[in-house]
């Protein structure tokens, strides 16, 4: 068993996540129908006359996102997807985004921190600075994701993502479409679609089993929430679907700190100064230091 933050071992057996989840809600229909109605209407909405796309669909990989993928290309829709490869994301994660790379008809773009602003970071806090503080954790996902997403959004006036409602209380009002992200530089704020904003776990599995979908092995190890491999582990019966991510940081800022400040919108903030450290060093559900 490792001890490595940066390695990931687990002795949770396999257990296909399309058996353990997929159960279509009574209107799943009715929610693909508005999914891909509005995937359509922001791809035309979003594209210039002489073809550009000004909209792009950020894929961390995870199920919800292997579901929007798959239904852009279902629909030849012009809408370029894009992946931030952190520098510490698991073997399987990699080994999807090859496979999606290889197959998707849209073009699917990879963005990776800069090097130089890696290295100093770790060579100055070490590989496990994420587990000493909070600030420590935010500096590395400004470094590793925050940085690329600003390039990979560049131009975009607007971008696809997988959160819906049910996946936290932060995320219980988000809407289809979201006007209220921050500025970024733009003249206007950057338009947010969630097309998957009213599905369930259920219905998102439902379609994965439906149609055959790729998706990451980790699913099956009980990860329903996949982010790089330092900072996420597999969940118990009964606790959080992000309960996950950061574990080792207490709920602060009424659980603010589960997020990475992808999804930083105007009203929640994103605590950047607040240090947490951890009393007990940061384990994963099978006991192997993340
Ligand atoms: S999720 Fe963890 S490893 Fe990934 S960028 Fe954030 S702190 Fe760094």
């Amino acid at each position: 068993m490792s001890t490595s933050p940066l390695a990931w071992t687990s002795d949770v057996p396999l257990t296909p996540a399309t058996t353990l989840h997929a159960r279509a809600s009574a209107t799943f229909g009715d929610k693909l129908a508005e999914t891909r109605a509005l995937l359509q209407q922001a791809a035309i909405e979003f594209t210039t006359a002489d073809g550009q796309a000004l909209i792009t669909q950020a894929s961390s990989l995870g199920a919800e996102d292997v579901v929007i993928t798959h239904l852009i290309n279902d629909l030849r829709l012009n809408l370029p997807i894009f992946v931030l490869d952190t520098g510490a994301l698991h073997t399987d994660t990699l080994a999807l985004l090859e496979q999606t790379r290889h197959t998707s008809l849209a073009p699917v773009a990879v963005f990776q921190p800069v090097q130089e602003s890696v290295v100093r970071f770790v060579a100055r806090e070490g590989t496990d600075a994420m587990y000493r503080s909070l600030a420590l954790r935010k500096e590395c996902c400004a470094i590793r994701k925050l940085e690329p997403l600003a390039r990979a959004l560049e131009g975009k006036q607007a971008w696809i993502t997988g959160l819906r409602r049910e996946q936290s209380g932060n995320r219980a009002d988000v809407p289809l479409r979201d006007s209220s992200e921050p500025d970024s530089g733009q003249a206007h704020g950057r338009i947010k679609f969630n097309p998957l904003a009213h599905w369930t776990w259920g219905d998102v599995w439902h379609y994965i089993a439906t149609h055959g979908v790729a998706y990451n092995p980790l699913h099956d190890r009980f990860f329903p929430s996949i982010g790089c491999a330092p900072c996420t582990r597999a969940i118990s019966l009964g606790e959080d679907f992000r309960a996950g991510r950061w574990w080792w940081e207490a709920e602060l800022d009424g659980g603010t700190a589960k997020e990475c400040g992808l999804h930083a919108t105007r009203t929640d903030g994103d605590a950047t100064t607040t240090a947490n450290t951890p009393t007990t060093p940061p384990q994963t559900a099978t006991g192997a230091r993340a």
